[in-house]
């Protein structure tokens, strides 16, 4: 009975294994595919000015809605890019498209919108690709204003190699783009590089955000970041906030923008120009 329950145990490990590389087979598969073929999109969720109520601006996020696969959420395609290299030509895909929707969005409202777009950019694609004349072609290509593109990367992306890091930080500020530090707080942070590169916003990840009413550890690290912010120079992000309370909480602890469901889900791109339109401004938070 034991060997038979072991073998057993087995069969399954063994199944869920072969599963999981079969997923993993198909979703690089189709995911070449559908790069090549504009299956992809990008979702547009709105970034609000904590104090003012304003909209300045989308982080664009990918959506993949696959005729076989479905709807493959974005933690697992990345990953899946990642690995397999393909993340360099989403990420190229991802800016080109980005800068594009802000010159669709100025040419539907007559003139240019006062909002920019954040595109993510994985640390994987940094150390394979030129993003700096990639973000340079994209913006040229669309006629957008760098002013108006905000890079979004994980702390990832700095730690391997800082010095490599701050040259093409360095050609983004050039570009007159904005640096954003995405997830802050769940990597291995190097303070002194957040000191000395050109970074000008921290997003606070979800995960110290969405509970810091209840969990009195997360709000001290949420207060800790926006003092280290403040000394530093730079603008805060928090990101997502599910309830007015945290909205007004942050309001209150002088964060600078807001993301989240409160707010508004991310949006197709029509939507999100919709929604702009509607209400440029929360009057109140
Ligand atoms: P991220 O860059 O940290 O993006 C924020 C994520 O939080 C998004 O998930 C967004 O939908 C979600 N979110 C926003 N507000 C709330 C909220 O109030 N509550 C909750 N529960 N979630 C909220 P999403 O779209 O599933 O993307 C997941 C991650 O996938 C992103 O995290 C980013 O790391 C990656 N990703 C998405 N698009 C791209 C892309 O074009 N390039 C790269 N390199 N990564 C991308
Ligand atoms: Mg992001
Ligand atoms: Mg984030
Ligand atoms: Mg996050």
């Amino acid at each position: 009975v034991k060997i038979a329950k072991r073998t057993g145990k087995v069969e399954i490990y063994r199944n869920g294994v072969l599963k999981e590389a079969q997923r993993r087979f198909s979703i690089e598969s189709r995911l070449r595919d559908a790069l090549s073929q504009g299956g992809l999109s990008l979702a547009y969720q709105p970034l609000i000015h904590l104090q003012t109520g304003e909209i300045t601006g989308f982080e664009a996020l990918a959506r993949w809605n696959d005729p076989d696969l479905g709807n493959v959420p974005p933690t697992e395609f990345i990953a899946v890019a990642e690995e397999s290299g393909l993340i360099t030509s989403l990420g190229r895909w991802a800016a080109y498209e980005a800068a594009q929707a802000l010159s669709r969005w100025d040419a539907k409202y007559g003139q240019p919108l006062p909002v920019s777009v954040n595109v993510n950019v994985s640390a994987i694609q940094i150390a394979r690709d030129d993003v700096e004349s990639m973000f340079e072609e994209a913006l040229r290509y669309a006629g957008i204003d760098g002013r108006r593109m905000t890079a979004e990367l994980t702390e990832s992306a700095i730690v391997a190699d800082p010095d490599k890091a701050r040259k093409w930080l360095v050609a983004l500020k050039d570009l007159d783009m904005s640096i954003a530090m995405d997830d802050f707080g769940t990597g291995f942070s190097n303070l002194a590089s957040l000191h000395s590169l050109p970074i000008d916003i921290l997003k606070i990840d979800r995960s110290f955000v969405s509970s810091m009413l209840e969990d009195h550890d997360k709000m001290v690290i949420v207060r800790t970041i926006l003092s280290l912010a403040e000394s530093l120079n730079l603008k805060v992000t928090a990101e997502g906030i599910e309830t007015q309370a945290l909205a007004l909480q942050l309001q209150n602890l002088g964060c600078w923008q807001g993301q989240g469901y409160y707010f508004a889900r991310p949006m197709n791109e029509a939507d999100a120009f919709d929604y702009w339109r509607a209400r440029w401004n929360f009057e109140t938070i």
